[in-house]
């Protein structure tokens, strides 16, 4: 069979660069995208440890005209993208009185507008040769709240909506479209968070881990990468044709409660 190709946003850090590293593995062609400034080097050694074909477009998701860029470059190399994972988001923790409306519009733009642009991007080669795969990287927060996390809530319940949408236009197509919904993962984004929490509460970043992040994930370890990457690679293939519309929770319990 032809080898397929897989577009990543934000896959030069964190969740992104693991499942990048997963499809490399199996022998996809990549198209890397971030905003990393090393982005383009580290593309370039996935593709050279894993020899495949790729692509590094560092296009940002807070404008439409280059995503749509960014798509026909790749449709240009690689003929179709078929598989999208919308990976790539941002979080600002704040208290709604004190929430920045520049923040509330960069969320949602990042974390839920961009999965439209692009999806509305490569829908249609996607529908021409009757399959695809839209992959979207939401969180538990997607399903389930928590306090001072306005914008990325409303952004990931926004996109489990979008992706439930998508699966139903799909289906006539061999279109598939699923979310992921992790609990904590340790990445730059979660670093970040422990940072300032702990400077807040004047506790370790350990003690933030245990007391503040992991209280609500019954098995208290974060959730590896690898097991993300694991069920993208599982949702883009010919075996999960009819797993579509679904919110898949990789949360250690959190929203079992
Ligand atoms: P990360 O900060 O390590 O990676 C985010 C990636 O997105 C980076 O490559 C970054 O350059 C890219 N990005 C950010 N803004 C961008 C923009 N405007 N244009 C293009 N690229 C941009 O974070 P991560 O933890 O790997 O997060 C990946 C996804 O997983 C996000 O959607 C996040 O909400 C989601 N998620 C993370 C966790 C967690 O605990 N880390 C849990 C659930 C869901």
């Amino acid at each position: 069979m032809q080898k397929r190709t897989v577009l990543i946003t934000g896959s030069t850090s964190g969740i992104g660069l693991a499942i990048a590293k997963a499809f490399a593995q199996e022998g996809y062609n990549l198209i890397f995208n971030g905003l990393e400034t090393d982005g383009a080097q580290t593309a370039a050694a996935v593709a050279e440890e894993y020899q495949i074909a790729h692509l590094f477009d560092p296009a940002n998701m807070l404008h439409p005209e280059a995503l749509r860029t960014l798509v026909m470059r790749a449709e240009q190399r690689f003929g179709c993208i078929d598989i999208l994972i919308n990976n790539a988001g941002i979080q600002h923790v704040s208290p709604i009185e004190d929430f920045p409306e520049e923040k509330w519009d960069a969320i949602l733009g990042v974390n839920l507008s961009s999965a439209f642009h692009l999806t509305k991007a490569v829908w249609p080669a996607m529908k021409q040769q009757r399959f695809g795969r839209i992959i979207t990287i939401a969180s538990a927060h997607g399903l389930v709240a928590s306090e001072f996390k306005s914008a990325y809530v409303a952004a990931k319940h926004g996109v489990v909506g979008f992706t439930k949408t998508i699966a139903l236009e799909g289906a006539p197509y061999g279109i598939t479209a699923n979310a992921i919904c992790p609990g904590y993962v340790r990445t730059a984004l979660v670093d970040k968070q422990l940072a300032d929490q702990a400077a807040t509460h004047h506790l370790s970043e350990d003690e933030v881990a245990e007391k503040v992040l992991l209280a609500k994930q019954a098995i208290k370890q974060f959730i590896p990468t690898e097991s993300i990457a694991a069920m993208c690679l599982f949702l883009a293939t010919e075996k999960a044709a009819t797993l579509t519309g679904a919110a898949l929770s990789i949360d250690g319990g959190w929203s079992a409660q």
